[in-house]
């Protein structure tokens, strides 16, 4: 017998009347069923965190710090087991899964320690100015209201915790809704808040239908949307809302760029090593994923072999064995989407130099020179562990071919010079430049997002935070 998942409604399990399955993208199997809220009690849902936006707000700090902690260590002692099922639901291989929960672990930790230290608020002297004279501004933020965070399937654990650690830190009620390919993860999680006693209204975890997220989306009782997933919803989302707080964290084609004094044999071998393994890390199922290497002339020639043996050696398969490092995709589909992509390219003249084969929803770790401009490679994210090779002459053209892109996301820059990474971090059109390592580095503390088609708004717990509020000033006169 599979277990039915409950969903979680203003902090109590609860069924609706259909379910829809979980599969394993590895093997096929069911995973598990997981329960669709009705109409009526995603309405309940909404009407109660709604219920408790004051209350919420006032709850004192050291009882939502607790209730963070007391989570984090929950993800920690619960860690192989939550890791074995993002496995099971995702594909992502073991490894990897188990690196998830140990940054979701730390994710509802930074979110304990903001929660300590937010809103100190500050003293603003206003008799600079004549008209300001007796009079004194103090400023605190607070919530906006009720967070609606909607999750994408690759990091169905920690794109959660990115956004309910920082709800709950500024005391901001929110209603999780994960991917239909990936909920279970977000269930287990919210097992853990139900161990908290934060306010019933203030937390829900709804699996709503895709085709219901509309009416969701438009509700005005949930002003802030935080969304992570592909720029064609995102754009939607925020079209359709004009006037909401829309936080959108979208894809990228990231690149790698490897400069001329990146050259000694150890500098190649790192950056290849590097490469390899984060074009193809969760079937570059990643929006950091490297997908375009960018090489200065003068390293090319000795960098590409390297990168192709690197990638040839990545372990692929059953994701739940130790030694994998790719797993599927999240679909056949998907792989047979990635596999058109690469075919186009090759038959418009791309060179295959490693890769290119699909099997079920696997894909093999590929690597591609000489792409043409127009093939959809060259302008979409790819999403699948494919990476493109591109030779540039000096660093002012490794940068303009990083920003010949309609994303922005993150760019690593392998140099050893102080001076370029000044320059690197004023000339490229992300946001964030990597210094001596892959764009796939990300610190769950750290300001993350995009320019350009990858998005607006910030994630990292403390960026989060200043999302879901707004500084209201108090001015006092007569002073
Ligand atoms: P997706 O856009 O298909 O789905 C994302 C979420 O939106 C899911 O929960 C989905 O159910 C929901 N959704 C679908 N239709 C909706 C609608 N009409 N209204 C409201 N919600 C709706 O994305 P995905 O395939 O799950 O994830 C992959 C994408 O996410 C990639 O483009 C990737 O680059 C991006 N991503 C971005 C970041 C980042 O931080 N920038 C991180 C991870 C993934």
């Amino acid at each position: 017998m599979t277990a039915t998942h409950a969903f979680w409604l203003a902090g109590r399990q609860a069924t609706g009347e259909a379910t829809f399955d979980v599969t394993s993208p590895w093997d096929g199997r069911l995973v598990g069923q997981v329960s669709v809220p009705t109409e009526a009690q995603v309405e309940e849902a909404v009407a109660a965190a709604h219920a408790v936006v004051d209350e919420f707000a006032a709850t004192p700090a050291h009882v939502r710090a607790a209730a963070l902690d007391h989570v984090s260590k929950r993800l920690a002692e619960r860690t192989e087991e939550i890791a074995r099922l993002i496995t099971a639901e995702n594909g992502k291989p073991l490894k990897w899964a188990r690196g998830e929960v140990g940054r979701a672990v730390s994710v509802f930790r930074f979110a304990a320690e903001e929660a300590r230290r937010f809103n100190g608020g500050e003293a603003q002297r206003l008799d600079t100015d004549a008209g300001g004279n007796g009079r004194l501004a103090l400023t605190r933020r607070f919530p906006k209201g009720v967070v609606l965070g909607i999750a994408p399937f690759n990091f169905p654990l920690n794109l959660c915790a990115h956004k309910v650690a920082p709800a709950i830190a500024v005391g901001a009620p929110i209603i999780l809704k994960p991917a239909p390919a990936t909920p279970i993860s977000a269930l287990i999680l919210g097992e853990l808040l139900a161990e908290t006693d934060l306010p019933a209204g203030s937390w829900s975890v709804l699996p709503v239908p895709n085709d219901r997220m509309p009416a969701l989306v438009q509700d005005e009782r949930l002003p802030v949307i935080s969304f992570t997933g592909s720029d064609t919803v995102g754009y939607a989302i925020q079209r359709s809302v004009p006037h909401k707080h829309c936080t959108l964290e979208l894809g990228g084609n990231a690149a790698a760029v490897v400069l001329a004094d990146w050259s000694s044999e150890e500098d190649l071998d790192w950056a290849a090593t590097r490469i390899a393994t984060f074009s193809n890390y969760q079937g570059g199922q990643s929006c950091i994923s490297v997908q375009r290497v960018i090489a200065d002339a003068s390293v090319y020639d000795r960098l590409v072999p390297k990168v192709v043996a690197a990638v040839e050696a990545q372990v692929t398969g059953d994701p739940t064995d130790e030694a994998t490092e790719v797993g599927p995709l999240v679909s056949e589909d998907a792989a047979k989407r990635v596999e058109a992509w690469v075919d186009e390219a090759v038959k418009g003249g791309a060179t295959l130099l490693a890769g290119g084969k699909r099997e079920g929803a696997t894909y093999a770790p590929t690597v591609l020179a000489d792409l043409p401009a127009d093939a959809t490679l060259a302008r979409e994210e790819v999403f699948g562990p494919v990476l493109t090779l591109h030779r540039v002459d000096g660093e002012a053209a490794a940068f303009a071919e990083v920003n010949d892109s309609k994303f922005g996301l993150q760019t690593g820059v392998f140099t050893h010079d102080l001076q370029t990474a000044f320059r690197a971090h004023r000339a490229l059109e992300v946001g964030g430049v990597i210094v001596g390592d892959v764009p796939s580095y990300r610190a769950d503390q750290m300001p993350y997002g995009g320019v350009k088609q990858s998005g607006v708004g910030r994630e990292g717990v403390a960026y989060a935070m200043d999302d879901y509020t707004y500084e209201r000033v108090l001015v006092l006169t007569g002073l």
